[in-house]
């Protein structure tokens, strides 16, 4: 099966965070033929292949595997055959590129010396996967690493890659509040304490969290993207719910903005007469950093590779990845780098007319469709060649 077969495969079939047993299936059988000592059900169904070749650092590479509950609408051949499951962020692209890297540097393994790693990760999108394999042993399963390695397909054209220095991915935390209030009649509200009130004093007293407590030089978003009470004109509910979303480039802006939410959240319901709020955290992901040092090691090793020009800087990104959890764990260095997914023409195009935002899809639309070459193609190569670059 060429790449190309096993990515439109992969993409037939997604699977969601936790679930992707099929595809770690696939990724545990083609490490097993190429060669490698595979680890199964690492975190659930994570898998690592290993290969041992001698004195020499050990690198490990890593891909996501989940997809997302996203209805597909590409109108592609290979189109998803899952109902309302799409590989929309493409962790297919990652799987395949992994998948091939891992068999051409088993197939050319004389020609360097080391430890090779290829680490398949559950439920990136929910922010657990990374987390839940290092908290199921990986690092007493596998060689810690003395550099972690891995790529995110996105909407710049296919052919280049690049990673930014530094805090490149933003943290994202998801926050989930009630706060609790005394319901009653609506034409009585002073036998009440009322959750409404409270809930958008709340709302407001957080708009001043990133106007005046956060530095003008950082950057920090606090969104109350949901916001729950009541039933009825005149009821005074029982309580109201709000949900947050909080993005940051550093730990410490992001230590801040979540101690102001706390402490907003608890004065303001004590403000109100209000019993204690829950203040509940779901999906956390942490600043994704590139070690500077390693970034431009791997980028010169890059650009020697593939020339000047196929090479890019992208930017912060206000996504969010756990990939750093695998770094942090190993403390080794990090470079996760953008892999350009886009169809170079349609690209350029858009570009020149203005309209990128608006005319290439990016990752999680279910328009998101990465051409196959030269992605591909590109991804496995800059495996490669960051693998071949660490390793002696
Ligand atoms: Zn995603
Ligand atoms: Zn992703």
């Amino acid at each position: 099966m060429t790449i190309d077969e096993l990515y439109r495969d992969l993409h037939r079939h997604p699977e969601l965070s936790f679930e992707e047993v099929r595809t770690a299936g696939i990724a545990a059988d083609r490490l097993r033929a190429a060669g490698y000592e595979v680890t199964e059900h690492i975190g659930r169904t994570g898998v690592v292949g290993v290969l041992r070749n001698g004195e020499g650092p050990t690198v490990l590479l890593r891909a996501d595997m989940d997809a997302l509950p996203v209805a597909e609408d590409t109108g592609l051949d290979y189109t998803s055959e899952a109902a309302g499951v799409m590989h929309a962020c493409g962790h297919d692209v990652h799987v395949t590129c992994l998948i091939g890297a891992a068999d051409r540097l088993a197939a050319t393994r004389d020609e360097w010396h080391g430890t090779l790693i290829a680490l398949f990760q559950p439920a990136e999108e929910v922010g657990g996967g990374a987390q839940s394999m290092l908290d199921d042993g990986l690092y007493e399963s596998v060689p810690v690493p003395d550099v972690v390695l891995g790529q995110h397909v996105g909407p710049a054209p296919a052919g280049l890659v690049g990673a930014h220095s530094g805090a490149a991915f933003a943290s994202a935390n998801s926050i989930d509040i009630t706060v609790y209030g005394r319901g009653g009649h609506g034409s009585r509200p002073e036998t009440t304490i009322d959750p409404v009130v409270l809930a958008a004093a709340i709302v407001s007293r957080l708009q001043t969290v990133v106007a005046r407590e956060i530095a003008p030089q950082e950057t920090a978003v606090l969104t109350v993207g949901r916001l729950n009470a009541g039933t009825k004109n005149n009821i005074i509910p029982d309580f109201a719910s709000l949900g947050l979303s909080v993005r940051a480039y550093s730990e410490e802006v992001r230590t801040r903005l979540l101690g102001a939410i706390e402490r907003i959240v608890r004065a303001e319901a004590a403000a109100s007469g209000a019993p204690e709020p829950l203040i509940e955290h779901a999906e956390s992901f942490p600043v994704t950093v590139n070690e500077p040092a390693a970034t431009e090691r791997t980028g010169s090793a890059f650009r020697a590779a593939f020339g000047e020009g196929s090479v890019l800087d992208p930017g912060q990104v206000s996504g969010s990845e756990d990939v750093g959890l695998l770094a942090t764990a190993a403390g080794a260095p990090l470079v996760y780098w953008i892999l350009g997914g886009a169809d170079p023409d349609s690209y350029l195009a858009a570009a020149r007319a203005g309209t990128v935002d608006r005319d290439i899809p990016s990752n999680h639309s279910p328009h998101f469709a990465p051409v196959i070459q030269p992605t591909l193609d590109r991804g496995v190569e800059a495996l490669v060649v960051a693998a071949r670059e660490w390793l002696a």
